[in-house]
């Protein structure tokens, strides 16, 4: 299960941030949301969906003794998950980490997501998706 981004498609709107929060903490805050749009840095119109890529192997998890299918399930996550995911995929607000968990499997940003920049690819198997 995987989410696919064309970025190109992307029109910068906000409104997955604004859901993503809506649906994990009832309220519209983008900050405490596990997705966010990024500028390039390149100076051009892109603007690049981020959010937790569900990697088969699992760095921001180093270390830790726990396991790894009921992490990619939990929405709030330790911040120190963050620093490690090499892909800067973790959101941090205030010292509190937001994973993106698939809204269990029905992800809420890509039904709002009108210029379909994210879309869900429901035929994909669990834990296959690795770096999209
Ligand atoms: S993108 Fe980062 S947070 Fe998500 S599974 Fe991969 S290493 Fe972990
Ligand atoms: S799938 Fe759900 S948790 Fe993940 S970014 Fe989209 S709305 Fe947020």
């Amino acid at each position: 299960m995987k989410i696919k981004v064309n970025k190109k498609k992307c029109s910068g709107c906000h409104l997955c941030e604004m859901v993503c929060s809506l649906s994990h903490i009832g309220a519209i805050n983008i900050e405490k949301s596990a997705i966010r749009i990024r500028k390039d840095d390149l100076g051009t119109s892109l603007n690049t969906p981020t959010f937790c890529l569900q990697c088969k192997d699992m760095k921001c998890i180093e270390g830790e003794h726990v396991q790894e299918g009921l992490e990619k399930r939990k929405f709030f996550w330790d911040k120190e998950r963050a620093e490690r995911c090499p892909f800067d995929a973790v959101m941090v607000f205030d010292d509190q980490a937001y994973h993106c968990d698939l809204c269990g499997g029905n992800p809420q940003c890509t039904k709002v997501c009108t210029p379909k920049a994210l879309r869900y690819n429901r035929r994909g198997a669990p834990g296959t998706s690795g770096a999209a």
